[in-house]
């Protein structure tokens, strides 16, 4: 009867690959975009994968789909961003399974000791123990006056709030969280050179120094050398700065995209043919250049199969969350019949 069951649900799936998307790896005191899986976690997905499905490179899935030759049940796996953690954690796994992984590079913070905009903001605003109680800033032109009540002081409840909060989910639960959003979704359309001005406006404000914390490093340069050395795993563009393209003239975005991969083919000594846009960000523009420019295949954030009609510059992925093993099997059988 369960046989039975297994092979209607085997047979009810379409033929369709899934690309999941992984960014850090890693055991964090708060994950409010739920992109953080804790190591454990990891290694038990890639076990399920490694027992349940085919595991291919990237860049072979992108060519079964030139060829019109999607199977079902056909996985990749990648990474975003370029954190330290991918080389140190999941690298290992994938390598003891064997099984290949993209990773997805913005090259600005390689080998520098800075960390992405988004963590230092996210940092300051809900895990500095203490804040001016007014905050003021111009951004692109518009003055924001926010005032934090009671929350200028980071109490244990607050801290706890902010520890928990999953911001694609959940409306800010304080103050604090308020501001955060507010703040990240002004400065998320601006140029790197802008959002760094409006970071040391910042951190005068809230009377702290730049501090890089270990666990939100992206690799240095003979790390993500190491990676591009691997026969199993592969590198693919996410610009330098890691903008949001689609807000940006077309100049622009192709100087991103081009630059970054000069940078890593460079770096690796192989050639790069796969982006992924950040944020999942992009328009018409950021299609004509990477058609343009030669990519091979673009991937989106857009929770989608990849079939034999997907378009090769606009292809989904699915993000994992940290999932228990159980939640991961059924998630990625619901996966597989996405759409
Ligand atoms: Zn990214």
């Amino acid at each position: 009867m369960l046989r039975r069951l297994f092979s209607a649900i085997r047979f009810s799936r379409p033929d369709q690959a899934c690309v999941l998307m992984y960014h850090r790896i890693a055991a964090l005191q708060s994950d409010i975009w739920n992109i953080t899986v804790h190591p454990d976690e990891f290694e038990q997905h890639i076990q399920i994968l490694s027992k349940q499905a085919t595991v291919v490179p990237t860049e072979e899935l992108v060519a079964a789909l030139e060829r019109k030759e999607i199977k079902r049940n056909t996985i990749a796996i990648t990474f975003d961003d370029g954190y330290a953690d991918n080389f140190l954690v999941a690298k290992p796994i994938l390598d003891h399974y064997k099984l290949p992984a993209t990773f997805f590079i913005a090259s600005q913070n390689i080998g520098r000791e800075e960390e992405f905009w988004w963590d230092e903001l996210e940092n300051i605003f809900l895990f500095c123990d203490y804040l001016p109680s007014v905050f003021t800033s111009t951004i692109a032109g518009e003055t924001i006056t926010f005032d934090l009540g009671n929350e200028s002081r980071l109490s244990h409840d607050l801290k706890q709030q902010h520890q928990r909060w999953d911001a694609c989910e959940h409306e800010p639960p304080t103050r604090r969280c308020a501001l955060f959003l507010q703040l990240w979704q002004r400065l998320k359309p601006l140029p790197h050179a802008e959002q760094q001005i409006q970071l040391a406006h910042i951190r005068q404000w809230a009377n702290i120094d730049p501090s890089t914390r270990p666990e939100f490093r992206s690799m240095s340069g003979a790390q993500l050398q190491s990676l591009g050395d691997s026969n199993l795993h592969s590198i693919g563009v996410h610009t330098i700065s890691h903008p949001a393209l689609a807000h940006h003239p077309k100049e622009f975005q192709w100087q991103e995209l081009l630059d970054n991969q000069a940078f890593l083919t460079n770096a690796v000594g192989k050639p790069i043919n796969l982006v992924a846009y950040p944020y999942g960000n992009y328009n018409h523009e950021t299609m004509e250049v990477v058609d343009q420019a030669g990519f091979k295949g673009a991937f989106t954030t857009e929770a989608t199969g990849v079939k034999n009609t997907s378009h090769k510059h606009r292809l989904g992925r699915f993000q994992v969350p940290n999932l228990s093993k159980q939640a991961f099997e059924v998630q990625l059988s619901k996966w597989q019949r996405t759409r």
